[in-house]
């Protein structure tokens, strides 16, 4: 038979699973680490059963107590699992900036959450750090956690999620790639993976409104910096002590709504259903793909699962709200798309007149593109001919390069329709669509008013 004891015995040993379509432009082997798998649905399960048991060993944490910490879901539900099968109680603290998934989540686990306000100091009272530990010391047999400076934290994943890292990449890994909160996830896994082999790159994806990127660089830690943001579970406005900044090589600063369009597109493009931070750090690999060469083995940690981003990047109405719904570019393309199997209908130039108004007749048409030695040297159209015949009645026997007009200018298929029709004008009455291919499609007015209308 093979079973677990207990649900805390499933945590780790979390699939690598390869990213294909998102990273088509980069020629380095891109992989992420999904941590969905784990009991608690996120990383944090791992370093939430260290801080207990390393607590348990040294005394700081008794039979029967109270567990008691700040935290914006993930590490809490790792703690709350952990209490069930250990029989602790949980009092947890957090920001009202986190999904309400995530709290309703932690109190299926019997825990107590006290949501505190976002935009305050660390130090103000009402801070989801304060209110945590002036409970730590009104609470009896209460023990904190404080998942931002206990070692245990980082340790945790340099007793696991690098060893898995390394022996799933067969130490083949050139790059780590891991969104930063409290440090612990990429201080940890990078300590080990260095030690393992010191040219490894270590590169940390941070927000914008955080301060990490610029502490690193400049050694200042800027309170400018710190302003609100929206990404979750990433950037802080104060230094952990889990953060080593001198095993990471470099930060990246991702925005809001990149992190928001990305963790859709890892679902929609992958089939991986996971949280926000993801979706951060999937952008950044993006960004920084001029850093991956060929034969480069990058790993990209997805900390958490979608579910608990339902309510937000997942909800068309929140992303829209927000300017994060891209809105779809019709290009060229688009506007051929309905007759693309179809071949143009073009005429030579040296052709009588008459047998280009029998063509338009035939096809329905008002404008031929004329070729001349096998290019599109001309064009002529119904308007033009019918002025001209007015003049002169016996034009239909003359030869089409007498009359013909200047050859229709020419777009790409990605050319955007507000360009396209930019082109079009009462003496150009269509534009030609040059297909990858190397064929033609023409486009008129009416193409365009269709593609709208
Ligand atoms: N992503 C998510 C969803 C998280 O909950 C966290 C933890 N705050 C992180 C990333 C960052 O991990 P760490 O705290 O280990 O730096």
């Amino acid at each position: 038979m093979k079973y677990a004891n207990n649900i805390l015995e499933t945590i780790g040993n979390t699939p690598m699973v390869k990213i294909n379509k998102l990273t088509k432009d980069i020629p380095a082997l891109v992989l992420a680490k999904v941590e969905t798998t784990n009991p608690g649905n996120s990383i944090k399960d791992r370093m939430a059963l260290k801080m207990i048991e390393d607590a348990e060993k040294d005394g700081r944490l008794k039979p029967g107590g109270t567990i008691i910490e700040g935290t914006s879901g993930n590490t809490g539900m790792g703690l709350a699992i952990a209490a069930v099968i250990k029989g602790y109680k949980c009092i947890f603290t957090s920001t009202d900036k986190q999904s309400k998934e995530k709290f309703d989540a932690l109190r299926a686990f019997g825990a107590e959450v006290i949501v505190c306000p976002t935009n305050v100091d660390p130090e103000d009272p009402r801070s989801y750090y304060s209110v945590s530990s002036r409970l730590e010391k009104e609470v009896p047999n209460s023990w904190k956690p404080n998942q931002y400076d206990n070692p245990s934290n980082a340790q945790a994943h340099y007793e696991s999620t690098g060893p898995e890292i390394w022996e799933q990449t067969d130490g083949k890994i050139t790059h780590l790639v891991v969104g930063v909160g409290t440090g612990g996830t990429i201080s940890g896994t990078a300590k080990y993976l260095k030690e393992k082999n010191p040219n490894i790159k270590v590169l940390g994806i941070d927000t914008y409104g955080s301060v990490f990127k610029k502490y690193k660089e400049t050694g200042d830690f800027d309170k400018n910096e710190i302003y609100p943001y929206i990404t979750e579970g990433i950037g802080e406005d104060f230094l952990p002590q889990n953060v080593d900044f001198s095993l990471i090589d470099h930060f990246e600063k991702v925005t809001d709504k990149d992190a928001a369009i990305y963790t859709r597109a890892i679902a929609r493009e992958e089939g991986i259903f996971v949280g926000n931070s993801a979706g951060s750090a999937m952008a950044g690999v993006l960004q920084m793909k001029h850093m991956f060469k060929e034969g480069d083995v990058v790993v990209v940690i997805f900390h958490d699962h979608g579910t608990r981003y339902l309510g937000k990047m997942f909800n068309d109405e929140w992303m829209r709200d927000r300017g994060f719904l891209e809105v779809e570019r019709k290009t060229a393309r688009d506007l051929i798309a309905e007759h693309i199997d179809k071949p143009m209908v073009t005429i030579g130039s040296g052709e009588l007149i008459g047998h280009a108004v029998a063509k338009m007749k035939k096809f329905d048409i008002s404008q031929i593109p004329v070729i001349k030695d096998d290019v599109i040297a001309g064009s002529i159209d119904e308007s033009k001919i019918f002025q001209l015949l007015v003049e002169d009645p016996k034009l239909l026997d003359k030869k089409i390069d007498e009359i013909m007009g200047a050859p229709y200018p020419v777009v790409s298929e990605e050319t955007a329709i507000s360009e396209v029709s930019k082109l079009i004008t009462k003496d150009t009455p269509a534009v030609l669509v040059k297909l990858h291919s190397g064929k033609y499609h023409i486009v008129t007015k009416y193409d365009i008013i269709s593609s709208i209308a």
